[in-house]
């Protein structure tokens, strides 16, 4: 399989930090263009044809999103990100004084700060432990959701790829009562999900990292569990009544959107799901392949470090003796043209604590536009940097 001919922005350079954001096939990114390139007309407001046949276009692209991440279309509502949408979910909720909240040390900045912002409120934090893989403890799970309101996961690590056992978590979570939240911000992109069959209540998703433009994210929130929030941002668009005494908003999700919708990236999403179908899960199995082997020879490298999930997304962490993770990856850009990322990753309880890595680690990831020469290129240039040392 070639996917490569459908990401020209890899001409002259060997993308591995797809986890970091994705490149945009050029079918979906020639369709966006086409649509600013001739569109006239807001989503939702007026009465002629152009808005009308936009509303259109926007109903029906909710309809197919939704349907690909096998949620109702009255189950999801546009963001502009993971991060605003796991925001959303804790700022909207009625969390209280003295409410219990079970996070992950496996987990991103984006699904932390949000819930640590409630502490300022009297609200409790229990931590679950991850293993050196980035794989959270089950056990110590179940033991922490015990009485507590609500536990967000991650359903895979950006750090080391490490795939979590979602199915499970939630399950545990149904049987204590307690409410469910999930970061696929890394999972999405490389596995289907299918919220419904799941039983999540809540789960973000980041249109940027599956391939769609950037500015556009999902909240999928379970049709027993979304009636529990409340819109953290309210203005035109979106309500039933406004008086002088006050306004009535329609229910999650239109009641969620208000102000203009992000048109190009909801398009450019929709085109991404029926891009992401035409190629199958082929794609997911290419990734994964690359990685696999990528991963197998790094380790024949006695100076390089691979830690990475048993079980995991096309995504691995390294470290290699003498080098500063910055100044590696800078290497890796100047010499060989090969993007990296490079640091803590925004996931500093894993990568700090749990890790041991203060100073951070490289990230490899692979995707779609990947070939065995991106892998065959990023391990010789990791061979022979890993024969020097850095010259601080
Ligand atoms: N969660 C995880 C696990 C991530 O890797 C990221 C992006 N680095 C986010 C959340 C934030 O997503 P977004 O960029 O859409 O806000």
């Amino acid at each position: 399989v070639d996917y490569k001919k459908e990401f020209p922005q890899t001409i002259g350079v060997t993308n591995l930090d797809s986890a970091a954001t994705g490149l945009v096939p050029a079918p979906v990114a020639d369709f966006v263009f086409k649509y600013t390139s001739t569109s006239c007309a807001n989503a939702g407001r007026s009465a002629y044809r152009k808005s009308v046949e936009l509303t259109a276009r926007i109903d029906f692209a909710r309809e197919e999103i939704a349907g690909f991440f096998g949620a109702k279309t009255h189950e999801l509502t546009f963001t502009p990100g993971a991060t605003h949408a796991l925001n959303w979910v804790a700022k909207g909720l009625n969390i209280n004084c003295g409410d219990v909240i079970v996070l992950t040390k496996a987990d991103h900045h984006a699904n932390i700060l949000p819930w640590m912002d409630l502490k300022k409120q009297g609200v409790q934090i229990r931590w679950v432990e991850c293993d050196k893989s980035g794989q959270i403890d089950v056990t110590d799970f179940r033991q922490k959701v015990e009485g507590a309101k609500l536990a967000a996961f991650t359903g895979a690590s950006n750090v080391t790829g490490a795939i979590q056992p979602i199915d499970v978590l939630v399950k545990i979570c149904k049987e204590a009562g307690c409410l469910s939240v999930i970061d696929s911000a890394q999972l999405a992109p490389h596995k289907r999900v299918n919220f419904d069959e799941l039983g999540a209540d809540f789960m973000a998703i980041a249109g940027h990292k599956m391939m769609a433009p950037k500015g556009i994210g999902l909240l999928l929130a379970n049709e027993n569990s979304s009636g529990l929030l409340s819109p953290l941002i309210v203005g035109g668009g979106v309500i039933r009544d406004v008086t002088l005494d006050g306004y009535e908003l329609q229910p999650f999700p239109i009641g969620f959107e208000s102000g203009t919708p992000c048109v190009e990236g909801i398009l450019g999403l929709h085109k991404l799901t029926n891009w992401l179908i035409e190629k199958g899960e082929d794609l997911y199995t290419h990734e994964s392949e690359l990685a696999d082997i990528c991963e197998e020879n790094l380790r024949q490298n006695p100076k390089v470090k691979v830690i990475r999930g048993n079980l995991a997304t096309p995504v691995m962490a390294i470290n290699v003796e003498g080098w500063q993770p910055h100044k590696l990856a800078v290497k890796l850009d100047a010499d060989y043209k090969i993007a990296v990322r490079s640091g803590h990753m925004c996931a500093l309880p894993l990568v700090r604590d749990v890790l041991g890595y203060p100073e951070g680690l490289m990230r490899i990831s692979f995707a779609a536009w990947n070939t065995h020469e991106d892998v065959e290129a990023v391990v010789c240039a990791l061979r022979e940097i890993s024969n020097v040392r850095e010259t601080r």
